[in-house]
């Protein structure tokens, strides 16, 4: 480093010491506080730590293992979201029993539906119900860019002087979304063309398989607010069987009564289904875990996947930080 002379050197310091002081009390300032944010899924607080940084104060409702379509608010949540700057749902119908809540809340502080951000012609629905878009929109990388993006203008709208440091971290971020996924369509490929099926307890992977070109059947619907069928169940059991499907799914959120009884169906029809594994479908892994973030649960999951059916990806997935106990940050 050039010495300065010791005259100018003062002068800077000077100048640096007035500056917080000048600094000081306005850093103190309320207006300068993070914002408290308050959000229905682990997914969209992943994304709104990851774009907020420090200018955030995240509370995220639904742990490891909740089902957002069954989530009733709790007396502790409606406190958090009526004390919060501004709080943020999926939408698109995923948490059907905050809708009533969430919408009267609107009425006097900002909510972003997030998942809305998804353009309407990219949005996948049920033939039968056209109007009921399929919500979980977080389970492709290229459909969940746009969620990112969504809670990055969001943030902007919150807090326009940090709306460039917030644009800088979403560009940080979506490139570690790309990168992932590039990594999932490799080793989805290496999966055979035959295999590429992929049966869950609930219809949470139609966008995951529209965009790796993945067969996907769900025991449920879209939502698991509506039980399973026997029919269901029957008609699931003879696709396994015809198509000698090796491995079904189990998911994080989910019962997995359905889904043994498949592999009990299968059996009593001489074929042998393995459980390829739990995946993250609405929920993800603990805090503070590499699969409690959502790159973690994605890697998690497509790494999952393609070993199960007979592709080749690392035990570690993309990384090598699948499975271990906290993330070293
Ligand atoms: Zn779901």
């Amino acid at each position: 480093m050039t010495a300065f002379p010791r005259r100018a050197l003062t002068l800077k310091l000077l100048l640096l010491m007035l500056a917080g002081m000048l600094a000081g009390p306005v850093l103190a300032d309320e207006d300068d506080a993070p914002l408290k944010l308050v959000a229905t899924t682990a997914m969209i607080a992943d994304v709104l730590r990851e774009i907020g940084g420090e200018r955030v104060e995240v509370q995220g409702l639904m742990g490891p293992g909740v089902d957002p379509h069954l989530y009733r608010q709790t007396r502790h949540d409606v406190t958090a979201m009526t004390r919060a700057d501004a709080v943020f749902w999926n939408g698109l119908n995923l948490e059907a029993q905050l809708r009533n809540f969430l919408s009267r809340l609107a009425e006097r502080k900002p909510v972003f539906a997030v998942g809305e951000a998804v353009p309407v012609e990219q949005r996948l629905a049920d033939e039968a119900y056209p109007d009921q878009p399929d919500p979980h929109v977080w389970m492709d990388p290229g459909r969940w860019l746009w969620v990112v993006e969504g809670i990055r203008d969001a943030l902007a709208e919150l807090a326009p002087e940090h709306a460039q440091e917030f644009e800088a971290r979403t560009d940080a971020y979506l490139a570690k979304l790309e990168a992932l996924d590039g990594y999932a369509a490799m080793v989805l490929d290496s999966v055979p063309a035959s295999s590429r099926v992929l049966v869950t307890a609930h219809d949470a992977f139609g966008y995951f398989g529209d965009a790796y070109e993945y067969e996907v059947m769900g025991i449920q619907g879209f939502s698991t607010e509506s039980e399973a069928g026997l029919a269901r169940i029957e008609s699931l059991v003879d696709v396994l069987v015809d198509r000698r499907i090796g491995a079904i799914f189990i998911e994080s959120s989910v019962s997995d009564r359905n889904v043994q009884a498949l592999v009990e169906g299968a059996a009593a029809e001489g074929w042998t289904v393995e459980i390829g594994g739990e995946l993250f479908s609405d929920a993800m892994g603990p805090a503070a875990t590499y699969e409690g973030t959502w790159l973690g649960m994605f890697d998690h999951n497509v790494t999952l996947i393609a070993r199960a059916l007979g592709g080749e990806a690392p035990t570690g997935g993309r990384l090598e930080r699948l499975g271990q106990e906290e993330v070293s940050e």
